[in-house]
This record gives structure tokens, sequence and C-alpha cells, in this order.
């Protein structure tokens, strides 16, 4: 049998995607995808058109959130999944992190508009799919827009990566916290793209200790910005940590992607499937 094309981790435009979340949806079961999660950054808003667009697409739906955290000073991303989005301490930590959002938006603003670029918070909002859910995606779109630089990772690498001048910082959740949240709904929590982050063996390793200590279950092995080499990598800490094995394009849009939604590599076959845990 084939194993199951299953896509864990996107965004639409409820939070910093380019697509509304049925298009993602419609995308995803096109690309042949068999069980979908959206995974919106810090909100569970587009979660209802998402399941009725996979009920109409005869696609099997997993609740889904990327939360922002912070661990020893350094931003990671937190998967939830299978969770029930009606439980409250998931759904009230989420709007205090949509809140903090705002918050470094406009010291974001400011801080553009000390070297002489004003108006750039205003301009950002005016590229958020939701008022709601500001993020460094909408700021580069628009500072795209306006001629600063010639594309979205240009801007990062510029103006929107710690040491440059449209870098604010920021507290975000604790790995506690965000684990917490979706565990106390019923959901499984993933370390997002494990590749991205700047962290020594050693620290990946305190890390993933601490993770599954309180209580996380899986891993992204096979996503969108993985090496070949990262993913035999995250394979072997899978095994060691008997963690699940999960798989996500990240796909924000059709321009702005690494990989299209549900095309990427199988997993190593011997790890076990998250979709597994949650279908
Ligand atoms: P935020 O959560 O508001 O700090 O914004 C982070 C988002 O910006 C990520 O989820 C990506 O969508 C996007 N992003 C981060 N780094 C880069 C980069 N180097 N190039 C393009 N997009 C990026
Ligand atoms: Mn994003
Ligand atoms: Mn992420
Ligand atoms: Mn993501």
């Amino acid at each position: 049998m084939n194993p199951a094309n299953f896509d864990f981790h996107c965004h639409s435009v409820v939070s910093d995607g380019l697509l509304a979340p049925a298009v993602v949806g419609r995308r995803a079961a096109a690309n042949g995808v068999d069980f979908w999660a959206l995974t919106d950054h810090d909100t569970l808003g587009g979660l209802g058109e998402a399941r009725e667009a996979a009920a109409d697409a005869g696609m099997n739906f997993v609740t889904g959130v990327e939360i922002s955290i912070e661990w020893q000073g350094k931003p990671i991303h937190i998967v939830g999944l299978g969770f029930d989005p009606a439980h409250p301490l998931l759904s009230g930590g989420l709007d205090d992190l949509r809140r903090g959002r705002v918050d470094r938006a406009r010291r974001m603003g400011d801080a553009f508009a000390a070297i002489g670029i004003p108006g750039v918070f205003e301009g950002a909002q005016r590229f958020a799919g939701n008022p709601d859910l500001i993020s460094r995606a909408h700021f580069a779109r628009y500072l795209v827009s306006i001629g600063i630089a010639a594309d979205v990772p240009g801007v990062f690498q510029h103006y929107l990566t710690p040491g440059k001048p449209g870098y604010v910082d920021h507290r975000w959740a604790t790995l506690e916290e965000a684990v917490t949240w979706i565990t106390a709904g019923g959901g499984v929590a993933v370390v997002a793209h494990p590749g991205r982050y700047k962290m020594s063996g050693a620290e990946m390793r305190h890390f993933l200790d601490e993770f599954k200590d309180i209580g996380g279950q899986g891993i992204e092995v096979t996503c969108g910005s993985h090496s070949p080499d990262h993913v035999l990598h995250f394979a072997r800490l899978a095994r060691h940590y008997a963690f699940h094995a999960s798989r996500g394009s990240d796909f924000h849009g059709p321009d702005e992607s690494y990989v299209d939604l549900g095309r990427l590599p199988q997993l190593p076959q011997d790890l076990k499937p998250v979709w597994r845990l949650v279908r």
C-alpha cells in the first residue's frame, strides 16, 4: 500500500498565507493530499472554513495551528494537531499571542520610522488578510511593494532579522505554555521545521528533552525547508526520542513557497507517521 500523502503544515490568509482556507484545501485535495491540517500562525480562525472545504473535497481534515514560542532566547514554532478548537486554554492563549503581535508590529513601525521609512505599520496592515493577525511576512510584502527590496527574502535579510533595523525583540509563548495548550485540548504537539533553528547539536537535544518531558510527541522530519541531510538527521532524532514524525509543506502561496501542498518526499518508512495519532 502506498503511504498516506499527509500535509500537516500550511497557511492561509487568516495568518500570513496568500490564499483563503477553502482555496488552500481545494489545492491540497487536487494535489492528492489524503490527510490535511491548516496550521495558521497563532490563530484558529480559518479552521471552520478549512474543515468544510476538506469535507467537500472528500479529504480527511485535522485541526491545526502553528504556535510562536521563545526558548532560551530563540524563536521556535510548535505545531498543534488534532485538538478540540473550542478548548478555552488554547484559544485564550492564542488571543494573548495575537495581541502581542499588534504591539510588536507598532514597535516595528517605529523602528522603520527611525530609519526614515514612515507609515510601515499602516502599510503592513493593508497586506494582512486578517486584521487580528499581523506578521513580519506582511511587513515584507508591503516593503517590497514600495521598492525597499526586490523580494520578500531580501527584506528579511536586510531589515527583518535579528540585528537588522526593522527587527524588534518580542516575548512569545513559552515552550511549556504551547505544549500545555495543545495537549489540554487533546491534541499532539510537534516541533516545526527543526532544521531552521540556529542550535548546536547539544542545544537541540536539550530542547527535545524538555519538549518530550512536558508532553511533546512529534517532530517534522520532511518539510518544505529541510534538505535531504536534515531529513536523515531529524529521522535519527525521531527514532532516538520515539517521536511520531510529521510531514508538512509550510505552503504560504504559489510564489512564496519552496514546495506545493502534498508535493514533498515521503517520510523514511520505519518512522511512525503522526497522522496515525490524530485521525
Ligand atoms: P512572524 O511570525 O511575524 O515573526 O513572521 C515569521 C514569518 O515570516 C514566517 O512564518 C514566514 O512566513 C516568514 N519568514 C520568516 N523568515 C523568512 C525569510 N527569511 N524569508 C521569507 N519569509 C520568511
Ligand atoms: Mn509564515
Ligand atoms: Mn514556522
Ligand atoms: Mn509555517
